[in-house]
């Protein structure tokens, strides 16, 4: 578990023509859950992957657990994520896909097989671990990409728009489920979307961004006031 720290994080693209994240500062806690919503465009994608490591930063500081990580590499700073676009291995079964990391970095097989089945006991993933993602609907393709990224147990776990492509019913239950899971592992989880009705639901707090600056970070019911 860790908490992340934003000071002053700023991203310019095109030298300095465009500044698509301007001056973010932003406490997250220990197991929070915050959601950093707006608009298309308004550089939510840009403030996370500064925080994972995958865009330089322009100036400003990424810390996790009180170390600032900006020089740190991205597979370096223990941190997870899922993106709306993942790809799970389609010629390997559900139980490899989980599994395949904790194998590329040597863990004992008897340690990844606990692993492995105490995430998918999380997910409900435990009656299709021998099957293919192509044999899976969407939501639970969705959950092993999940099961994916957190069976390192990572220190933070980061999210960009992952119920987009999912059908509507779906994406329904699934911000159940995902708030469901990030309670029970209580993993510091910064989670990226347009949607207003996702941050509503699913944060401790939600992050409300417009034009590359934050406008207001308060509680769900702060923001948009009580559900009736
Ligand atoms: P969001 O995730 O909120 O949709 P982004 O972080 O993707 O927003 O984009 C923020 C702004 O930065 C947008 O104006 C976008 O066009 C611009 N942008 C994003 N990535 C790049 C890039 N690699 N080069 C130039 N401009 C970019
Ligand atoms: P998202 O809003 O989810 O980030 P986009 O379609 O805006 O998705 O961006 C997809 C990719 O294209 C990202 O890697 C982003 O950095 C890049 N990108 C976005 N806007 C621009 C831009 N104006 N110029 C160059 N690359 C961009």
């Amino acid at each position: 578990m860790a908490n992340v720290i934003l000071k002053d994080l700023t991203k310019r693209y095109g030298g300095g023509a465009l500044t698509a994240v301007s001056s973010l500062n932003l406490s997250i806690e220990d197991g929070e859950f915050l959601v950093l919503v707006g608009p298309s465009g308004c550089g939510k994608s840009t403030a996370l992957r500064m925080i994972a490591g995958l865009e330089e930063i322009t100036s400003g500081e990424v810390s996790i657990n009180d170390n600032v990580v900006n020089d740190v590499h991205a597979k370096d700073r223990d941190i997870a994520m899922v993106f709306q676009n993942y790809a799970l291995y389609p010629h390997m079964s559900v139980y490899d896909n989980m599994a395949f990391a904790l194998q590329i970095a040597k863990f004992p097989s008897e340690e990844i097989k606990k692993k492995v089945h105490e995430v998918a006991a999380i997910l409900q993933l435990e009656p299709f671990l021998k099957r293919r993602p192509g044999q899976l609907s969407g939501g639970q393709r969705q959950r092993v990409a999940m099961g994916r990224a957190i069976v390192r147990q990572p220190s933070v776990f980061l999210m960009d728009e992952p119920l987009s492509n999912l059908d509507a019913k779906l994406r329904v239950q699934m911000r159940s489920e995902i708030a469901r899971i990030q309670d029970r592992l209580q993993v510091t989880t910064i989670y990226v979307t347009h949607d207003q009705i996702e941050a509503m639901t699913m944060g401790d707090r939600v992050a409300l961004m417009k034009d590359g600056m934050l406008q207001q970070v308060d509680t769900p019911s702060n923001i948009y006031g009580r559900p009736a």
